[in-house]
């Protein structure tokens, strides 16, 4: 699977039980439906925060899905109550994070807020 942002080679890294993908050059991370909220519900933030550079700095996603491609671009879904952007498809409700977003959000506390907006989608 390639990056979404710089098209580089994704690798699996393991958080435990739960098994994502980054980009080896932006850090980005993908998520699978239900794979960021088993990361978080594992407490494992901490984990994977490690594993982000501090390469912060959103860029607004306009490529396919990395997944299910083709069917429609990632979509920004945006928390105007918390400043919050994640890039979802809306065909497999994957997510990506960029480098550096599991800072923003861990620093705001607002991680029960961005769950509650996947729930939303
Ligand atoms: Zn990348
Ligand atoms: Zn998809």
């Amino acid at each position: 699977m390639k990056c979404v942002k710089c098209g580089a080679e994704l690798r699996r890294v393991r958080i435990e039980e739960v098994t994502v993908d980054q980009c080896l050059d932006c850090s980005g991370i993908w998520f699978d439906l239900g794979e960021l909220e088993d990361v978080l519900a594992k407490d494992e933030i901490e984990c994977l925060r490690n594993r982000i550079d501090n390469n912060a700095g959103h860029d607004e996603m306009t490529a396919p899905c990395p997944v299910c491609g083709g069917e429609g671009n990632m979509v920004l879904v945006k928390d105007p109550t918390h400043g919050l952007h994640i890039d979802t498809c809306p065909v497999c409700y994957g997510h990506w994070l960029d480098g550096g977003e599991f800072d923003i959000l861990k620093s705001k506390g607002l991680l029960a807020g961005i769950l509650s907006i996947f729930r939303n989608i």
